[in-house]
């Protein structure tokens, strides 16, 4: 199972409003996810945190340094290797993305067939059974319209583990929902990292993430400022295990 490193890894924007300025978004992050490892980012808006998840899953290409899945160079990619190496992700994005004119099935359906998963029945099967992970039993006929943001979400995260990819990369997953709500989808994150998938997740939820005690890596404007295993929210120390980097 491959571990995500990056090296010395910037990306600076072309400004979409003024075409000579530019912006960093990410600047000289270096880092190893290793295959199992469950990682929240977290950091203020506009900290770099959904550049960083770019990066490390292969969306955004760097402007300087690499990001490597295994040993394979995400930026130096053919399509097809291109494609495959997409496989090796879930990825939720902080803008909800469920076509609106599909049901959930439908929505489901389309990312099952890209692995070119067996016959109808069996891809039914998977989708009943993924639903029901995610705690939305029945609700396959649904549009995403006649759902609520929170159960939007868990669609999504559905859609993102339908093909058990080995790492799982979620960004603001858990923005605006209710307590209960996030409290299962940490629960179910926790089910799924223990049978060994990585998550990697932006969030702001700090009360949650203080009740995992999971590595946390600190963004500020657009720096690595801390990068903590067993960490709580806004630490820059470890409990006793110190920085798994020093910063
Ligand atoms: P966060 O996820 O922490 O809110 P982002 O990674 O979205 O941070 O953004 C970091 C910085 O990069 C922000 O200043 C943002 O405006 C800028 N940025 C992000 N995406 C783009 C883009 N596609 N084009 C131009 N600037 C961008």
């Amino acid at each position: 199972m491959p571990d995500i490193r990056l090296e010395n890894v910037t990306k600076i924007y072309k400004s979409q409003t003024e075409r000579r300025r530019r912006e960093t978004a990410v600047q000289d992050a270096s880092l190893t996810v290793e295959q199992g490892e469950f990682v929240f980012v977290i950091g203020s808006s506009g900290s770099g945190k959904s550049t960083l998840l770019g990066l490390m899953s292969g969306l955004v290409r760097p402007t300087r340094g690499t990001v490597r899945l295994g040993d394979k160079d995400l930026s130096m990619l053919k399509l097809v290797s291109k494609n495959k190496v997409s496989m090796c992700f879930g990825y939720v994005p902080q803008e909800m993305s469920l076509m609106r004119k599909r049901t959930v099935a439908e929505n489901l359906e389309l990312a099952v067939r890209v692995r070119g998963f067996g016959d109808k029945h069996t891809r039914e099967a998977r989708i009943k059974k993924v639903l029901g992970l995610v705690g939305l039993p029945g609700a396959e006929k649904k549009y995403p319209v006649e759902l609520s943001t929170g159960e939007g979400r868990r669609v999504e995260l559905a859609r993102a583990i339908i093909n058990s990819p080995p790492i799982l990369v979620l960004d603001e997953l858990t923005a605006n929902l209710d307590d209960d709500s996030i409290w299962d989808i940490f629960h179910l994150l926790n089910d799924i990292n223990n049978r060994g998938t990585t998550v990697i997740m932006a969030t702001h939820a700090s009360r949650y993430v203080n009740i995992m005690r999971r590595r946390v890596l600190t963004m500020v404007d657009g720096r690595i400022h801390a990068d903590v295993r067993g960490g709580k929210y806004g630490d820059v120390a470890g409990p006793g295990r110190g920085p798994s980097k020093p910063i």
